[in-house]
């Protein structure tokens, strides 16, 4: 089937909170394909630019009109007659026409939908799945790359279990509180290791007087805990509960998420002010005390200074991911890189705004020895291409959110038709220690 683009259209639907978003469809002939942006809510303010009309009258500020208008007259007719799988040259000309460095001219969310929308288009036009097609292109070793080489993998998942921050009516200083099912041997079992968590922490939690406890935006529990070690007891009462050995089984990851309880050079935490190093002996003190194997932006997006005091004093044994502060951009990366500032990134689509670049972010941090993890946004849909893109990469880590809220399932039920069409024994990442 032909994959040369003969139209492309846009509308705004509604995301997992009920905020607009853009939903773009590409039609190549009578194969179509069809991408939904997501959005976070505790964002970076290094990402590109997500576009909303600010009307106050029209979703309270919150609709997308102009970025839908941005798709449906300014880049539908100069992609109109490309090849859909021509990804570097679709990306190229939207950020051409744009012109600025974070896509805030047409809005990144207008972008990143035909991006995407692109390669889902070019996939069915092939037959073939998305994680497929993905694997074919050309984030492949270039030349003079060190980049090895990968093969499609099963991700290990990394879960929300108790949410606070920004997504749980700040309950809690710290956004996330996850689970690695490390001793897990495939994506389904640690997917079936999950659910055995959550329900052993839903009774954990009633047991300790937690009753009617409603779920955060990405479906982990909201309790009103006294504070953030009590997230990490009951989490382990949890693990016990459902027979994991900790350490072993079933490990903990965090989402500090501290950028958002930063100023003025301290970090407010539990009614307490304090500084980067008291911040690295505190969260030293729990990895030491705690099978915490993973810690996401554990200072904050502009300390620089403070996440290589984290880095030096934890980088050589617990996996250090910047989020808000890599905000999935090369620059912001390759400073990070240069200054041994944390030792893994999180990989957001939308926080750089084309498939293309993308690769390019995961590219660059494999070649520099960088762990990376894919991952959705607070506000998410039924759009499931994080899944295959995590598989296509074979970067061997995704964070989806919980295993409730069906525009999670949408993603983790992926994974399941995923690893089926892989065949007999796929290739799973297991959890990879960070280890001297
Ligand atoms: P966000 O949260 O999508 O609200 O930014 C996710 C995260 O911080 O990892
Ligand atoms: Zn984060």
């Amino acid at each position: 089937m032909s994959n040369c683009i003969t139209a492309i259209h846009a509308r705004q639907v509604l995301d997992s909170r009920g905020t607009p978003t853009v939903e773009v469809e590409v039609h190549c002939g009578s194969a179509m394909g069809r991408a939904i942006v997501p959005s976070g809510a505790s964002t970076g303010k290094h990402e590109a630019l997500e576009l909303r009309d600010g009307d106050p009258d029209d979703y309270a500020g919150k609709s997308v009109r102009k970025a839908v208008v941005h798709v449906r007259e300014t880049l539908a007719p100069a992609l109109v007659g490309m090849s859909a799988s021509d990804q570097e040259t679709i990306d190229r000309t939207m950020g051409e026409l744009d012109g600025t460095p974070d896509k805030s001219r047409l809005g990144a969310n207008a972008i990143l939908g035909v991006s995407l929308a692109c390669a889902h288009a070019a996939a069915t036009a092939k037959g073939i799945p998305l994680w497929q097609y993905l694997d074919r292109r050309p984030h492949a070793p270039r030349e003079g790359s060190v980049t090895r080489s990968v093969t499609p993998t099963m991700p290990l998942p990394m879960v929300n279990l108790i949410s606070g921050g920004l997504h749980a009516g700040r309950n809690l200083d710290m956004q996330d509180f996850l689970f690695l099912p490390i001793g897990a041997n495939s994506y389904s079992e640690a997917l079936h290791m999950t659910v055995r968590v959550y329900r052993a922490l839903s009774v954990t939690l009633q047991e300790h007087g937690y009753e009617g406890v409603l779920v955060g935006d990405e479906g982990g529990f909201g309790p009103r805990l006294n504070h953030n070690e009590q997230a990490i007891e009951l989490i382990l009462h949890a693990f016990r509960r459902a027979g994991l050995h900790a350490g072993k089984d079933a490990a903990i990851a965090l989402d500090v998420a501290s950028t958002h309880f930063f100023a003025d050079g301290f970090y407010r935490l539990q009614g307490m002010l304090l500084s980067a190093h008291a911040m690295t002996a505190m969260l030293t003190d729990w990895a030491d005390r705690y099978p915490i194997l993973s810690i996401e932006d554990g200072m904050a997006e502009d300390d620089w200074a403070g996440w290589k005091t984290l880095t030096e004093s934890l980088g050589q044994r617990v996996q250090l991911v910047g989020d808000d502060l890599f905000a999935t951009n090369p620059n912001r990366l390759k400073t990070g890189i240069e200054q041994g500032v944390a030792n893994s990134i999180l990989i957001k689509v939308n926080q750089i705004g084309t498939l293309t670049e993308t690769f390019a972010v995961i590219d660059q941090a494999r070649a520099a020895g960088y762990r990376c993890v894919v991952s959705a946004r607070s506000g998410e849909t039924e759009d499931s291409t994080i899944a295959d893109l995590a598989v296509a990469t074979g970067v061997g880590q995704i964070k989806i959110g919980s295993i409730a809220r069906s525009e999670r399932l949408a993603k983790y039920n992926q994974l399941l038709r995923i690893e089926e069409q892989m065949g007999a024994g796929p290739a799973f990442a297991r959890w990879n220690p960070i280890a001297i």
